[in-house]
């Protein structure tokens, strides 16, 4: 199905009408990892997996989506209200019903969809489904946005429409990404910088198989004890309305008045903020040294500080610092589960991949899912 030729072929066969194709990539977070909501940095790279989107108009008034990795199909009538139904087609719809607010009169159309970013592993599928409907359905009704204003839209409909009170990351990089480049964003003001990656730097991604949720429990709970201390700092002070303004001075002079939780979470975010630039820094001069020992820095934190680690994850960092090639690894993403990145040096990467994979699995009983990816472009339409 990587063939855009044969996705063509699936949505004529289905729908009787040749689609515009669009592609949107998932991400792999490089450091930086609950950063975005504190309105602070975050260093992602666009990966090449990827969810298409095939749109074709229709002229009965409906709205009709098809997934092809549920092998479902649903029917909307175009122009009604939408109401989120805990369901895949939340996203797609979720776009459907923030760009309707924004103004657009979305028609009826036959969408397909089909992706190869693992579902509900810390890569984004979310992201990527949001950002691929939203420029088939734009396209659509030719009209287009600016990357970062299409990412906002898009982080709006996971904000609003679906209940993931996620940052903007995902959506942005999704959108903006660069072939063999990471981007250093800045969300407050969605600035941004790319860093390029080295030829002789592989991305190493390998799933714990454990699933993570982000519009479960644990992620709302820790954006809230990490912002319930930005009150106390910005309750003295002032002028800290995110994590993004605090600093280490603030957390000590007014630590002693967070629950320790609350305390320990913030200490992650101000840390990861200087890591995150610093990081880039490193990747823009080419000091892969320094850039591994920031991510093995940003992991423990994560897993101490912030607690947004499990077993698993913890155990497939530890056992790949034990390989060689290794440059840095750490848990990506939302946190308790799904994947970590290993930058490897590239002509030890498969051998990396292989040994990771069986280790992980002999320790655990699971085999899991190691992939060895480059930065790849961002949403684009594929003629
Ligand atoms: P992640 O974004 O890390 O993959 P999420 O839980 O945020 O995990 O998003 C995964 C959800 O996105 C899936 O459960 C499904 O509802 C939806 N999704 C992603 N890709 C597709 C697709 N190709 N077809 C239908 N739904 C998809
Ligand atoms: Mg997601």
């Amino acid at each position: 199905m990587h063939d855009p030729k044969v996705f063509r072929s699936m949505h004529e066969a289905r729908f009787h009408a040749e689609p515009a194709v669009f592609v949107a990539p998932g991400r792999v977070n490089l450091i930086g990892e609950h950063t975005d909501y504190a309105e602070g940095f975050v260093m992602p790279v666009a990966i090449n997996f990827a969810t298409l989107a095939g749109i074709s108009p229709r002229t009965d008034g409906k709205i009709v989506i098809y997934s092809e990795n549920y092998g479902e199909e649903k029917t909307f009538e175009a122009g009604q209200p939408i109401v989120a139904a805990k369901h895949w087609s939340d996203y797609p719809m979720g776009v459907v019903s923030i760009l309707t607010g924004e103004g657009h009169k979305i028609p009826g159309f036959s969408l397909s969809l089909w992706g190869d970013v693992p579902l509900g592993s810390g890569l984004s599928s979310s992201a990527a489904l949001e950002v691929v409907t939203a420029l088939a359905v734009l396209s659509l009704i030719g009209a287009s946005y600016p990357g970062p204003v299409l990412a906002r839209l898009c982080q709006r409909v996971e904000n609003e429409f679906v209940g993931a009170n996620c940052g903007i990351m995902d959506q942005f990089i999704s959108a903006n990404g660069k072939e063999n480049h990471a981007l250093l964003l800045d969300c407050r003001d969605l600035s941004f910088r790319l860093a390029p990656i080295p030829a002789n730097v592989a991305l190493v991604i390998a799933n714990t198989m454990v699933k993570h949720s982000i519009a479960g429990g644990d992620y709302p709970t820790r954006r809230r004890e990490s912002e319930a201390a930005c009150a106390i700092i910005n309750g003295h002070r002032g002028g800290v309305p995110f994590l993004r303004d605090a600093t280490l001075e603030d957390l000590e002079k007014w630590g002693s008045e967070m629950e320790p939780k609350s305390y320990l979470r913030a200490k992650h975010v101000i840390t990861e903020d200087l890591r995150t630039v610093a990081a880039s820094e490193a990747l823009l001069r080419g000091d892969m040294k320094e850039l591994g020992r920031l991510m093995a820095e940003a992991h423990t934190s994560y897993s101490k500080d912030f607690e947004g680690s499990c077993v698993e994850a913890d155990l497939m960092v530890e056992l790949a610092n034990e390989l060689p090639g290794l440059i840095g690894a750490r848990l990506t993403g939302g946190g308790f589960g799904g994947c970590t990145i290993n930058l490897v040096e590239q002509d030890k990467a498969q051998a990396f991949a292989d040994e990771l994979r069986k280790r992980y699995a002999a320790k655990t009983g699971i085999v899991p899912e190691i992939h060895i990816c480059h930065a790849s472009d961002g949403a684009h339409q594929l003629k």
